[in-house]
């Protein structure tokens, strides 16, 4: 396999880029591939080599890349201008079908990024409640804004920065930290700071470090301990949702929240983030209330026609059962190749999300450190070679598409069995 012309691009690009990459987790050593084009489960670099993808944008190409459909709706969106800066009917159409979907959500409103979601949800949560306190998952990853990066997951644990430069202490002093799966560690945080704790944000299934999973009734308990204290439970369903199923973790659990952020998957593969949840929380928001909130591209059309089409597949196709089967395969194949060569290793996952830990069942962030980091990275670059390619970092979470079909699957395995062993 030759990489000659991602190495020769990379010694411009990291001249121009930081790292050589537009984002961190992008970068991987000693230089990234660059790729040329993409299509169903495939990804070409500008070498020519080939690779089975499993990394998907880190989660938004639920259908594979460049999905029929949704090209069709973005040029035909495209046809009609695809920036107007006034209201839509097509973000009406879109805002209906997540409020149908979503139990959580009366209202909502589009952003940009699910970095903009999670930012806008705590300052609406904060300014819903008059309080200025919140407490995140510790390793949850909620995007790159000030508040948020404290012990984050993604690219900012994979780089061993878990708080960032740049960052008063004063922004960060109002962050609290719970570990996932220690409900009485969340009881006793919430009941020390109720006084000034506007709001909990959790990721249903921790997407950023894995995938790890909630225990059995921890995310009722969840409900319960924030519904007692008057605590704005968030979800950040920016990777669940849609993916879990059309209403995301919080259909799948069962477990209503009181907002919801979106993001990756409900653009189709564009530019999108959306925060919502009951109407007397969101309605707060400018023009209806004082909480400011504002973006020259929210909404966009060309995004928001994406969503509908991509959304139209997913309930039309009744996509997710034949996707979830995929994913069932892939880890069982998996647990098989792990439990044949003996190894300490761990197979997690959930629908179509799925990881070899290499180490043991994590249950929360303290357990994924403890996992084999530079193996996985060996074994990341192995399976490159094998042509398929996994996120670079043993805290991101593999993702299958409806583009995977069951051969693509039999070379993975294989291609894991080879490299495993
Ligand atoms: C990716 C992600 C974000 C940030 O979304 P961007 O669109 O990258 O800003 C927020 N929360 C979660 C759970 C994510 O996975």
């Amino acid at each position: 396999m030759s990489l000659d012309k991602s190495r020769e691009l990379y010694q411009k690009a990291r001249t121009l880029l930081p790292g050589g990459v537009s984002s961190p987790v992008r970068a991987i050593r000693p230089y990234p591939f660059y790729t040329r084009s993409a299509s169903g489960s495939r990804i070409t670099d500008i070498d020519g080599n080939e690779y089975i993808d499993y990394c998907l944008a880190y989660g938004p190409n639920i259908l594979g890349h460049a999905n029929p459909k949704i090209k069709e709706a973005v040029i035909s969106q495209l046809d009609k201008g695809w920036l107007y800066g006034t209201p839509t009917e097509l973000e009406v159409s879109l805002a209906d079908r997540i409020a149908g979907l979503y139990p959580s959500i009366d209202m909502l409103r589009f952003v940009s990024t699910g970095t903009e979601a999670t930012m806008s949800a705590l300052r609406v949560a904060r300014g819903f409640t008059g309080k200025n306190k919140f407490i995140k998952i510790e390793g949850g990853f909620h995007g790159a804004h000030d508040a948020v990066l404290v012990k984050a997951g993604s690219g900012a644990t994979t780089l061993g920065k878990p708080d960032s430069l740049g960052i008063p202490e004063d922004f960060t002093k109002h962050t609290l930290q719970v570990p996932f799966n220690d409900i009485e560690a969340l009881t006793t945080l919430i009941e020390k700071y109720s006084d000034d704790l506007a709001a909990f944000i959790i990721e249903p299934v921790m997407g950023n470090i894995g995938p790890v999973l909630p225990e059995k009734d921890y995310l009722r308990e969840v409900r319960k301990v924030t519904g007692e204290n008057d605590v704005v439970l968030i979800f950040d369903e920016v990777i669940t949702g849609f993916r879990l199923a059309m209403g995301g973790a919080q259909e799948y659990y069962g477990v209503t929240p009181d907002m919801t952020t979106l993001g990756k998957i409900v653009g189709g593969g564009l530019p999108i983030g959306v925060f919502g949840g009951r109407k007397e929380i969101i309605d707060m928001i400018a023009p209806s209330g004082s909480v400011y909130q504002a973006g020259t591209f929210s909404g966009s059309p060309a995004s928001v026609a994406a969503g509908i089409a991509v959304l139209d597949v997913l309930e039309k196709e009744n996509v997710h059962k034949k996707l979830n089967a995929t994913g069932d395969m892939l880890r069982s194949g998996l647990s098989d190749i792990v439990a044949d060569l003996g190894l300490d290793y761990t197979v997690s996952g959930i629908a179509s999300m799925f990881k070899i830990f290499f180490g043991d069942q994590p249950q929360n962030y303290q357990d994924v450190l403890r996992c084999d980091k530079e193996g996985y990275l060996k074994f990341f670059f192995r399976m490159l070679d094998s042509g398929i390619f996994l996120p670079p970092s043993q805290f991101e979470t593999n993702f299958i598409s409806t583009a995977h079909t069951e051969d693509d699957i039999e070379k993975t395995l294989a291609a894991y069995e080879a490299n495993l062993k």
